[in-house]
């Protein structure tokens, strides 16, 4: 289906090739059932150098996700953006490339492998569930004698640790 993405190491010229385009969802091979889904073209802008024995790929890789969140089982939307996509490719003999599998396995390396509604960065939003594993986590306390922002003081806590 795609070659565009097939590369002929011989023929590539001194300065590169560029190869742009997009492919449908079906690229990335997802069973209906994954809970992870394309949800619109990838599209890629890359440009393919010859580097001695070795083919350099670099430029942008973009694609739409639906991602179910591992907290809540919502599905929120997420955009794999690897616009410092850098990949390095041993030629074998005058064997063809075909970039293909790598770009599918690349993209899909870069969605978060625990998916949390926060994740989103389509249309952002707060996830239902969040907080709930702290009051697990807690030793039971009846609700009323909680400090009230005592769970909010855990998450300034993360917070802070994120930061670092
Ligand atoms: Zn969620």
């Amino acid at each position: 289906m795609s070659s565009i993405l097939t590369i002929d190491p011989k023929m590539l010229p001194y300065e590169g090739r560029q190869i742009k385009g997009h492919f449908p969802p079906s690229f990335f091979q997802l069973d209906e059932n994954d809970p992870v889904q394309c949800i619109g073209d990838m599209e890629f802008d890359i440009v393919a150098l010859k580097d001695g024995k070795n083919v350099n790929v670099t430029g942008t890789l973009r694609a739409p996700f639906s991602l179910q969140c591992g907290r809540c089982a919502q599905r929120f939307e997420f955009e794999a953006d690897l616009s410092d996509y850098d990949l390095e490719i041993e030629i074998e003999k005058d064997q063809m490339i075909d970039l293909t599998e790598a770009l599918r396995e690349d993209i899909l390396l870069a969605l978060p492998s625990y998916p949390r509604c926060e994740d989103g960065n389509i249309s952002p939003r707060d996830c239902p569930e969040e907080g709930r594993f702290d009051a697990i986590s807690e030793p039971l306390v009846p609700e009323e004698e909680k400090p009230a922002d005592q769970g909010k003081a855990v998450w300034n806590v993360l917070d802070q640790l994120k930061k670092q």
